[in-house]
């Protein structure tokens, strides 16, 4: 899931200044876990924005804010609120940011949110960054632990010498990845497999944004 946090409301309002009428879109997916687009905020936002002397138009919660033409369908249903407002405030990340972009050419839209990263909920509202999105996966010479995201040096074969304890050397609140990936390898008695693997210098060219993906078959003619 891709992990947001609410951005500050002083600096939203700033950016906001110039308008009047508002209509809010959440998200019922990854916002909504994290707390920072689902209907108890989108309510809350509607109600700060009001204290402030905002209008809002209306809202809704997007089943999926970053999905363009789902998102578009949705909003079939509040055209009249979605026309009246000056201004359209997304509470999902910044894909559903721009997915109102796309939707509404001719109006602002603002983020509500920071995106921070993919990751986990690991404990109830604790999330933990886990993919980096490399787009070459080396988690099955790992054991299904990620080493270029969890080690904070991204190393590929092995500890670095700072590890003690089996904490790690640059945030010690943190087991270091390769202590966890060699335990997890032990327990699946795949030591000798990781010892004979060498991971080859990443070829980053497979991160290179802006990246596009179409999964569409191609037609026969
Ligand atoms: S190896 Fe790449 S794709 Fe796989 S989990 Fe790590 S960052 Fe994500
Ligand atoms: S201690 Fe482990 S996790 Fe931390 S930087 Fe070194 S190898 Fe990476």
């Amino acid at each position: 899931m891709i992990i947001t946090k609410k951005r500050d409301f002083q600096e939203l309002l700033d950016n906001i200044r110039d308008y009047k009428s508002f209509f809010l879109i959440g998200c019922s997916e990854c916002a909504s876990l994290c707390g920072t687009g689902g209907e108890n905020e989108v309510k809350e936002l509607a109600e700060a924005l009001r204290a402030e002397g905002k209008e809002v138009t209306g809202g809704i919660v997007a089943k999926t804010g970053c999905q363009v033409l789902g998102t578009k369908k949705e909003l079939k249903a509040y055209k009249d609120a979605v026309n009246s407002a000056e201004c359209i405030l997304v509470m999902s990340c910044g894909a559903g940011t721009q997915s109102a972009v796309e939707l509404f050419g001719d109006k602002p839209v603002y983020p509500t949110n920071d995106s921070l990263f993919l990751g986990n909920m690991t404990r109830f509202q604790v999330f933990d960054e886990r993919c980096s999105m490399c787009g070459d996966c080396i988690l099955d010479k790992t054991g299904g632990i990620c080493p270029i995201t969890t080690c904070p040096k991204g190393l590929l074969n092995g500890p670095c010498g700072g590890m003690k304890d089996g904490r790690c050397e640059v945030s010690p609140d943190i087991p270091c990845a390769w202590v966890r990936i060699y335990e997890r390898m032990k327990k699946l008695d795949k030591l000798d497999e990781l010892a004979e693997s060498v991971i080859e210098v990443k070829d980053w060219s497979t991160a290179q944004s802006p990246r596009a993906l179409s999964t569409r078959e191609k037609k026969e003619k």
